[in-house]
């Protein structure tokens, strides 16, 4: 092992979905299968267009309820896209990603 475990990280669970996701890069399918973010577009207030690595595309709203916003702070996913080819220092950090509900940061104008 060359490299230290990455630092455990604390974020609000109430956390905005948009801002969570530009900040890990993420993205759980609804198959359960997580995928890499290669490309986030905001498409008016409360929407954005997410494209992964594999070239697959979303289009989500900015819920703190979603069911990807829940899956995220679970870290719930059955596998890793495979195509994504998702780093392991990236999974690594998101394993080592918490969420509580008054400590961490807002990951407010993270944006
Ligand atoms: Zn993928």
């Amino acid at each position: 092992m060359s490299k230290d475990k990455p630092e455990v990280r604390y974020y609000r669970k109430r956390v905005e979905l948009f801002a969570l996701i530009d900040k890990i890069k993420l993205w759980p399918s609804r198959a359960g299968v997580l995928h890499g973010i290669k490309a986030v577009e905001a498409r008016g207030e409360d929407r954005a267009r997410l494209t992964t690595h594999c070239n697959l595309v979303f289009i989500v709203g900015n819920s703190r309820n979603s069911r990807a916003a829940r899956w995220l702070r679970n870290k719930w996913f059955r596998e890793v896209c495979p195509q994504c080819a998702i780093p392991e220092w990236k999974l690594a950090k998101f394993d080592a990603t918490r969420f509580r509900r008054g400590y961490g940061s807002t990951l407010e104008g993270g944006r």
